[in-house]
C-alpha cells in the first residue's frame, strides 16, 4: 500500500530525473546530505578534466586563462539565486567558521560606525551550531563586546528589551530541523537598529530563501551539505550591495586588496564584495563546488521546497507509531528539509541502520538525524528507511556491543 503510493508520488514528480546526476552507491538510502552531499557526475568529471587539462597543462597561467582568479565571484553569483541575492553580493572561499568571523566582526564594526556607543551586544539562541556559538565568544572578547544568548522562543523579547547590536542565528535547527522565520526576525532586529547575519547552511539548496526581500544585512552558508560541493567544499559570504562599501573584512589578506598584484605595503580594501576574499582561492574544491552546482540550473525552488515536504512528511507518517520521540517540528513550514528523533541510544540505532544501507547520522547527546534532500531522495527510499527503522527498533538491533563504539566523525 505504502509502497505504491510512493511510487505514485515519484512518478509524478517533476524534480525525479534530477537523480541520475548524482554518483550514489547502489542499495543505500543517503539520508546524511545535510552533512556531506554525494558527488554530481558533472562534479567528478569536472574534477578529473581540470587536473590534466588546466592544472596539469596550462599551470600557473591557469589563474588567467582559466579564469581561476575569478572563481570564488563567479561560483558566489551561481550561489546568489538560491538565496535570493544579486550578482556581485555573493563571495565563495574559506569555511563557514572563517566567514562567519568575517560576517560577526564586520557587524560590530558597521553597528559602532553607525555613532553606537554602548557595548555592542551579539544576539543568539541557543539551539545554534557550536562553532557559530565559539565564533561569537571570540569576536564578542575580541571587539569588547558581549554575546546573550536565549531560548529560540525569545528572540523577539530579547531583542525588544534593546541594546542588541547584532542578531546572529542559524536559519534552520541542526539538531531539531526546526525553521526560523527569517523575515519577521530580520525585520524585528531592524526595528530596534541591529545587524543581522543569518547562517543559511541548513537551508539553502533545500528551500526557496529571499535574503533581498527580508533585507537581510550579512549571510553565510556552507557548500558541502546541500550544496553538494564535496568535503571541505569553501563557504560563502554574503553582504548586502547597501552595506559593501562600509563592510571591512576583519581578515585583511591580499585577495580582499583592491590591487593584490601591486604587492603594497598597505592594506586597501577592494570595491564590492571582492573585500570579502582573505587569500588564494581552493581552486579544485571550488571548481567541484561549481560543477555541483550545475544541477540546480533552472530548478524551481518552490518545487524543491515541496517535495521536501512531501518527503518528511511521509517518514514522520510512517515512523509515528515507533519507539523514538520526534524532535521535529509537524508542521511542515516550521521546519527545513530534515527529520530528527530522539532514541536514548540513538548512536547506536543510527550504527545499525547504517549497517543496513540507510544512512542518516547522529547529534549529541541522542538525536538520530535524517536529511531528505529532495534532488535524489525518492518516496520509495523514504518507505524503505522507515521500514528498517521500524525493523532496527523492534529486533532492538542496536543492543549489539559493537554498535555503540564511537567513531571520531558521527
Ligand atoms: C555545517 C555547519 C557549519 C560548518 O562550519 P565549517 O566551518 O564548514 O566546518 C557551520 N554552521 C552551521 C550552522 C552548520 O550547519
Amino acid at each position: 500500500m505504502t509502497v505504491d503510493r510512493a511510487r505514485e508520488l515519484d512518478e509524478a514528480d517533476p524534480l525525479a530525473p534530477l537523480r541520475e546526476r548524482f554518483l550514489l552507491p547502489p542499495g543505500v538510502v543517503y539520508l546524511d546530505g545535510n552533512s556531506l552531499g554525494p558527488p554530481t557526475v558533472d562534479a567528478a568529471e569536472r574534477l578529473a578534466a581540470v587536473v590534466t587539462e588546466q592544472w596539469g597543462r596550462d599551470l600557473v597561467r591557469s589563474w588567467n586563462v582559466h579564469r581561476w582568479v575569478d572563481l570564488p565571484h563567479r561560483v558566489g553569483d551561481r550561489i546568489a539565486p538560491l538565496i535570493g541575492a544579486p550578482p556581485g553580493s555573493v563571495v565563495v572561499g574559506d569555511s563557514t567558521t572563517v566567514n562567519l568571523y568575517k560576517a560577526l566582526g564586520g557587524a560590530v564594526d558597521l553597528w559602532r560606525s553607525e555613532g553606537h556607543r554602548r557595548t555592542a551586544v551579539i544576539l543568539t539562541d541557543t539551539a545554534n551550531f557550536p562553532t557559530d556559538l565559539y565564533v561569537m565568544g571570540a569576536v564578542a572578547r575580541r571587539w569588547g563586546a558581549e554575546v546573550r544568548t536565549v531560548e529560540p522562543t525569545g528572540l523577539e523579547e530579547a531583542l525588544e528589551a534593546g541594546d542588541v547590536a547584532c542578531l546572529a542565528l542559524t536559519q534552520v535547527d541542526y539538531r531539531t530541523g526546526r525553521l526560523h522565520d527569517l523575515p519577521r526576525l530580520t525585520a524585528a532586529a531592524h526595528q530596534v537598529g541591529a545587524i543581522t547575519v543569518w547562517d543559511l547552511s541548513h537551508s539553502a539548496g533545500v528551500m526557496p530563501v529571499d535574503v533581498t526581500s527580508a533585507d537581510v544585512d550579512l549571510a553565510v552558508g556552507c557548500g558541502y551539505k546541500y550544496l553538494n560541493g564535496g568535503p571541505g567544499a569553501p563557504a560563502y559570504l554574503y553582504v548586502a550591495p547597501r552595506l559593501l562599501d562600509r563592510f571591512a573584512n576583519p581578515i585583511a589578506g591580499w585577495f580582499g586588496h583592491a590591487a593584490p598584484f601591486d604587492f603594497s605595503a598597505e592594506f586597501r580594501p577592494a570595491p564590492g564584495i571582492a573585500r570579502g576574499r582573505v587569500g588564494t582561492p581552493h581552486v579544485l574544491s571550488m571548481l567541484a563546488l561549481d560543477a555541483a552546482l550545475d544541477v540546480f540550473r533552472d530548478v524551481d525552488l518552490d518545487l524543491v521546497r515541496a517535495k521536501s515536504h512531501s518527503l518528511t512528511t511521509l517518514f514522520i507518517e510512517l515512523v509515528d507509531g515507533l519507539d523514538v520521540e520526534l524532535v521535529t517540528p509537524r508542521d511542515p513550514d516550521l521546519r527545513g528539509s530534515q527529520v530528527s528523533l530522539r532514541h536514548p541510544n540513538g548512536y547506536a540505532v543510527v550504527q545499525a541502520l547504517a549497517a543496513r544501507g540507510v544512512i542518516g547520522d547522529f547529534r549529541a547527546p541522542d538525536v538520530a538525524r535524517f536529511g531528505f534532500a529532495p534532488l535524489y531522495i525518492r518516496h520509495v527510499d523514504v518507505v524503505d528507511a522507515a521500514r528498517t527503522l521500524a525493523e532496527v527498533l523492534e529486533s532492538e538491533a542496536w543492543r549489539d556491543p559493537e554498535l555503540a563504539r564511537r567513531d571520531p566523525v558521527t
